[in-house]
């Protein structure tokens, strides 16, 4: 997450155990919550990359998984849009070429396939750390530059309610855009609110975590779906 408190008490934090739930358990934890993800496989072979691909149909995203790599696209991790059954054998090849050349070091868990969101969307960002002093407190904002560059977020402490979801996300600048803006539609205000309330559900229930991130989530006029998910335990 952006910013985390915490990361000011880094030697605090280093003597810690920290155990990091990576992409496909971190969504398999949000599905259990009954939070909207992307349908994906992890796999170990390109020929068990074309089977899962023919599974959840195409197109289709390649991602690295591995505990050493934290911000895949960085790195050249994440390979979008992959239409055919060639496209998906070539990237495989240059996904762990990548990788092999980029972080040499990195164990590497498998290969993530995964179901491509469509666009147009708006992407936001869910996000929860662990105040020392209020316990598990919740963020919203804006995907790209308006968490990162603007620092354009909301905060509330967990639990939260509805009314509290809601005005989170009407309270960030970049609210007018999710209203719809010129030709773009409404972006779906309730299937974000669903998903706040559920991360807060989450964190409560599970007090081990320490860190959330939903980054991006992908929203439509009518549904939303993660994209890519990351949980930090202590
Ligand atoms: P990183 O570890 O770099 O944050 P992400 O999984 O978030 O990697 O992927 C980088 C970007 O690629 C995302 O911000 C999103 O715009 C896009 N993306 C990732 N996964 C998907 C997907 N399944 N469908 C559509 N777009 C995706
Ligand atoms: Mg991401």
């Amino acid at each position: 997450m952006i910013n985390s408190k915490e990361d000011s008490n880094a030697s605090v934090a280093e003597s810690k155990v920290k155990k990091a739930l990576l992409e496909p358990a971190a969504k398999e934890m949000c599905a259990s919550y009954g939070i909207p993800v992307t349908k994906f496989k992890v796999v170990k072979t390109r020929a068990e990359a074309l089977l899962a691909a023919d599974e959840l149909g195409f197109p289709v995203v390649l991602k690295i998984v591995s505990p050493d790599i934290i911000h895949k696209s960085d790195v050249g991790g994440v390979i979008l849009n992959l239409k055919t059954s060639q496209e998906i054998s070539d990237a495989y090849g240059d996904l762990l070429k990548r990788i092999k050349c980029r972080v040499p070091k990195a164990t590497i868990t498998g290969v993530l396939v995964e179901e491509m969101a469509l666009s147009p969307a708006v992407e936001v960002i869910v996000g929860a750390t662990k105040d020392r002093h209020f316990g598990p407190t919740i963020m919203f904002g804006l995907g790209g530059i308006f968490v990162e560059a603007l620092k354009d977020v909301s905060f509330r402490i967990a639990p939260i309610t509805e009314i509290d979801a809601l005005d989170m996300i009407k309270e960030v600048k970049a609210y007018p855009l999710l209203k719809g803006y010129r030709n773009t539609p409404p972006s779906d205000i309730n299937a974000i609110k669903d998903i706040l309330m559920r991360v807060s559900k989450m964190v409560i229930e599970n007090p081990e975590i320490k860190e959330l991130d939903l980054n991006p989530i992908l929203v439509y006029e009518k549904s939303a779906k993660v994209v890519d998910a990351r949980i930090i335990l202590e």
